[in-house]
């Protein structure tokens, strides 16, 4: 999107000026919103704005802002002890965080627990761990994908070339068409699930021709492509892709950053697909805005001997206790029926307003996972880019917080316990920058 201070009112826009002056140009903002102080689903700004968050800080914040449970675990912890080195030595906290892991873990066999301090971090762990596991160096990937932006995950991330440009990405990674039946680049035969189509392009053709499924040490999959558009596989593609990786002895990793931590209804978003994963990489939603990431592996895979891997601050006992907090508070208050319910309720009311809006070329998603695409002719599929940017536009300055994903998509990911009342009035706000945007760009 193309940055504007529209919206930000005198106190935001001086801190923007102030901000734009001193820091690293490269972070690419969506709009003007310069927070003051945040609460559940809502969010006010440095000039007393209020806004209905659907969007929880990018499907960070899955039991909203400041949840007073989180609130009270954090504080309490505040006064025993803040850092120690988990890589070094010992404490509860993160053992505790790992146990209540292991219980959830979407696993074949009881998983170890890695603890880094971020989503990039948590798939470099997965690559080295795969690497160190098969003793293989070539991977494969998806377009569309984001994995992250450090050398290795950023290998793998192919949603934007402007975030590769100028870096020679360290790791060899193989980009397969991710199976979006609704925009399919590879042939279909006739009565043919596209998720089959894209498995037999891999073996077909890029197994026969250019890699050896031999030198494979992983493929890496998000189970729902998020910043690529909120993309929901095709059928079948899921089973297919473990039985290509049990063929021939790759490691499955599922980058579960965006959609666990019960975002999609379920604890990971693979569980709706009835195959279990090698390697699982967390981070976001976990731990409710405290920076925290990992990967989970059944035991018989992560078997790395001491000093393979390890960080400074991965696992702290601040960001510890706020994540098993934020999953307890996830069971004993049910959210994720509640995540399942809502998103059906959003889901349908967006399918109605496709009867009414002739811009919304797709809506899709589970739980509170929901995407939905905009183009010029649902015929066509053209990409309506500029109609999009201003309902995000519109959507906020009248108070509702939406964030773009894809060329011409938005996502809709408020905190799994947002309250009923708030899901009608952001549906509301958001109907009405549609209807603004199509009679603008339609
Ligand atoms: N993987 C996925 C699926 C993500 O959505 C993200 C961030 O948006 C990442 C990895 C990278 O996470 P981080 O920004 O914490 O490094």
């Amino acid at each position: 999107m193309k940055f504007s201070m529209a919206g930000a009112g005198p106190m935001g826009q001086a801190l923007i000026q102030r901000d734009i002056d001193i820091l690293s140009p490269s972070y690419a903002r969506e709009y003007a919103l310069v927070v003051d102080k945040a609460e559940g689903s809502e969010v006010w700004d440095v000039d007393g704005r209020r806004y209905i968050d659907f969007m929880a800080g990018v499907a960070v914040l899955n039991v909203g802002h400041r949840h007073p449970r989180v609130v009270e675990a954090v504080r309490e912890q505040l006064d025993k002890f803040w850092h120690i080195c988990l890589a070094d030595f010992y404490y509860p906290q993160a053992v505790e965080l790992a146990e209540k892991l292991r219980e959830i873990a979407p696993l074949n066999g009881r998983a170890r627990v890695y603890f880094g301090n971020s989503g990039t971090e948590a798939v470099e762990a997965a690559i080295k761990l795969a690497m160190y596991k098969t003793g293989r160096s070539r991977f494969i990937g998806f377009f569309g994908a984001f994995h992250g932006r450090t050398l290795g995950s950023l290998s793998f991330t192919a949603s934007k070339s402007v975030q590769r440009a100028n870096y020679l990405a360290g790791v060899k990674v193989y980009h397969l068409p991710y199976p979006n039946a609704y925009r399919p680049i590879l042939v279909q035969q006739e009565g043919e699930s596209y998720g089959d189509t894209v498995i037999d392009y891999l073996e077909e053709m890029v197994f026969r021709t250019t890699l050896a499924p031999e030198d494979v040490a992983a493929i890496m999959v998000e189970p729902i492509q998020g910043e690529g558009g909120y993309i929901v596989p095709a059928p079948g593609f899921f089973t297919r892709l473990r039985e290509v990786c049990d063929r021939y002895g790759i490691l499955l990793i599922v980058d579960e950053i965006q959609s666990g931590a019960g975002r999609t209804g379920k604890w990971w978003a693979i569980e709706h697909e009835e195959v279990q994963p090698d390697i699982v990489c967390f981070a976001k939603g976990v731990g409710s805005g405290m920076p925290i990431g990992g990967i989970l592996a059944p035991e018989s895979i992560m078997d790395w001997k001491p000093g393979s891997h390890g960080s400074t601050f991965g696992g702290n006992p601040i960001a510890a206790v706020s994540a098993l907090t934020t999953l307890q508070v996830i069971e004993e208050e049910n959210l994720l029926a509640r995540a399942a319910e809502t998103g059906r309720f959003i889901m349908d009311a967006l399918v109605e307003m496709e009867g009414r809006h002739p811009s919304l070329g797709d809506v899709r998603g589970r739980g509170l996972m929901v995407g939905m695409e905009f183009v010029k002719d649902r015929q066509t599929k053209e990409r309506a880019v500029d109609l999009r940017d201003h309902v995000i536009q519109h959507a906020f300055e009248h108070g509702l917080l939406v964030i773009p994903c894809g060329t011409n998509s938005i996502r809709i990911t408020p905190p799994l316990n947002v309250p009923h009342h708030l899901v009608e009035e952001g549906l509301h706000i958001f109907e009405a920058a549609l209807t603004d945007a199509e009679a603008k760009y339609l």
